[in-house]
């Protein structure tokens, strides 16, 4: 970033709630996967109500509530015992009722806030409202025609709205990270990015160093990659910085971001900008929550991210760091609570976090799937883990056994007897290989001999060449120095 100039960032997030049933009718809100291709899944899932028809009346689907206040709790919210909902009126083709039921001046939650963690450490990032709402529908360009499909229509959504508090995109991708955690242990999300289950508006500005009036925000629409948001808020900071620079002023608008081309474009402007023209749902009643009900949410509420982050430190003897990548997501927290309770406690679980921060994410990143829908099982990394540390595999090994569980899922012990990777331990095996590397490399056998320790590794480095990397390295050290000096 410019040195002069400091960015403002606020999140609004859309988190579908994993909800049986639409907000406002019996419809299925999620369409089960076996429909959701061919044109037959088309409006399949609706009914008069969530299609907008004159004279139906919507009723309030109560676990949309329910999950409504346990993101409230887990998000440290003041939940409004009273609230009500708003109909915010748009003309839209996806929208055949010219308005969707949302919440505007008296929203379920309010003032809660989320830890966050970055290089620069930790921080807090105010929440300022969570409100409940339903989902339009999805318009389908052809050429020369469109096609609405209401399947999405009346799905319920949470909105989460955070202040305007981060300052780097690399917060924002914290925050989104953060939250996204909290929906998917809690599991009123399904957490499914790529259908737009939890996507994402980005408000960003820049102003001079030190400021304390913002500068005029741009808002970039449905973001729905924590990758696409960073890049997103970078590409946008650089361009405002450059418009304030070049003696222009930035203008508020709406944009979109091009992911191919890693730009963001102008949708539309302010004084396009519509007029929602709030008012008091006539259609329902004001919403009033028992407090015994919440307590009783509270207390039912599962470990969440925090919590488990904590205990994962103070229990484990984990790194702040480590904790933090085991606890991201609810699937990778699940698998490295297990591989834990298979080693049978706290002795192993540095090495058992090493190899699930390491090795592990990199093969479920790179395939850009949850450890879940992987072949790997807490088991494997058990396996290997123990198998390391008694000196059976060297880690080479162990990671060429990784492989190979990722791609066939098969028991670590199998394939370490199939494709001979145990280590090489034995006195008897690796004494010939060693006396052999001597004889052929007789001038570096003299340097060292003659007080050039560095040469130790060298020697080292050709056993293991010649024993194909199994030889056990720590072993090896001492039987090298031995023989060269005896
Ligand atoms: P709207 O619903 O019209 O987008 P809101 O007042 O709900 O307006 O604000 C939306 C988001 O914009 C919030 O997350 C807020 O923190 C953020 N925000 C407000 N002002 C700024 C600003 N100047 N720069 C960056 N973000 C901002
Ligand atoms: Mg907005
Ligand atoms: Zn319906």
């Amino acid at each position: 970033m410019h040195p002069e100039f400091e960015a403002v960032i606020g999140l609004e997030v859309h988190c579908q709630l994993a909800t049986e049933s639409k907000i406002f009718c019996s419809c299925r809100a999620r369409v089960p996967a076996e429909q959701s291709v061919g044109e037959m899944a088309v409006n399949l899932n609706t009914c008069p109500v969530c299609a907008g028809h004159p004279g139906t009346l919507p009723v309030l689907n109560q676990k949309v509530v329910e999950y409504a206040i346990q993101a409230g709790l887990a998000t440290h919210s003041k939940i409004n015992l009273k609230n009500r909902f708003a109909r915010k009126n748009y003309f839209y083709p996806d929208l055949p009722k010219g308005y969707q039921i949302s919440q505007f001046e008296l929203p379920i939650c309010e003032n809660g806030w989320l830890n966050i963690e970055t290089d620069a450490g930790q921080r807090r990032i105010q929440i300022q409202r969570i409100h409940m709402e339903e989902d339009a529908g999805k318009n389908v360009h052809m050429a020369g025609f469109s096609l609405v499909n209401l399947n999405r229509a009346g799905v319920p959504l949470i909105e989460i709205v955070s202040g305007p508090d981060m300052k780097t995109s690399e917060e924002a991708g914290a925050y989104l990270r953060a939250l996204y955690a909290v929906v998917t242990y809690l599991g009123i999300c399904d957490g499914n990015l790529q259908e737009g289950n939890f996507r994402c508006d980005a408000n960003v500005s820049v102003m001079p160093k030190g400021s304390t009036r913002f500068g005029t925000r741009a808002e970039i629409k449905n973001v729905n990659s924590f990758r696409f948001v960073e890049k997103a808020i970078d590409y946008e900071i650089a361009r405002q910085i450059e418009v304030v620079r070049s003696g222009g002023r930035v203008i508020q608008e709406t944009r979109t971001y091009d992911s191919d081309k890693d730009i963001t474009i102008s949708m539309r402007s302010k004084e396009e900008a519509q007029d929602y023209r709030y008012f008091t749902e006539p259609d329902l009643i004001p919403l009033e929550i028992d407090e015994a009900w919440v307590q009783k949410i509270a207390s039912n509420l599962p470990e969440l991210p925090e919590q488990k982050k904590t205990r994962l430190i103070s229990d484990l003897g984990l790194s702040p760091y480590d904790a933090g990548v085991l606890t991201g997501t609810k699937s990778l927290a699940e698998f490295f609570d297990r591989v834990v309770q298979i080693l049978g406690g706290s002795a192993l679980a540095k090495p058992a976090a090493n190899w699930v921060t390491g090795e592990v994410s990199r093969l479920i990143n790179e395939a850009g799937i949850e450890i879940h829908q992987s072949k790997i099982r807490p088991e494997h990394i058990a396996d290997l883990v123990r198998l390391v540390h008694d000196q059976v595999l060297s880690s080479t090994g162990a990671k060429q056994v990784l492989a190979l569980v990722w791609t066939s899922g098969d028991a670590v012990q199998v394939i370490v007897d199939r494709e001979g990777l145990k280590q090489v331990s034995d006195v008897g095996a690796l004494d010939p290989v060693i006396q052999k590397v001597i004889e052929n490399n007789p001038k570096q056998a003299a340097e060292f001999r003659a007080g050039k320790d560095k040469l130790l590794g060298f020697f080292v480095g050709q056993v293991m060449k010649e024993t194909g990397g199994k030889a056990n390295p720590g072993l090896l050290g001492e039987l090298v120095k031995k023989k060269l000096l005896g």
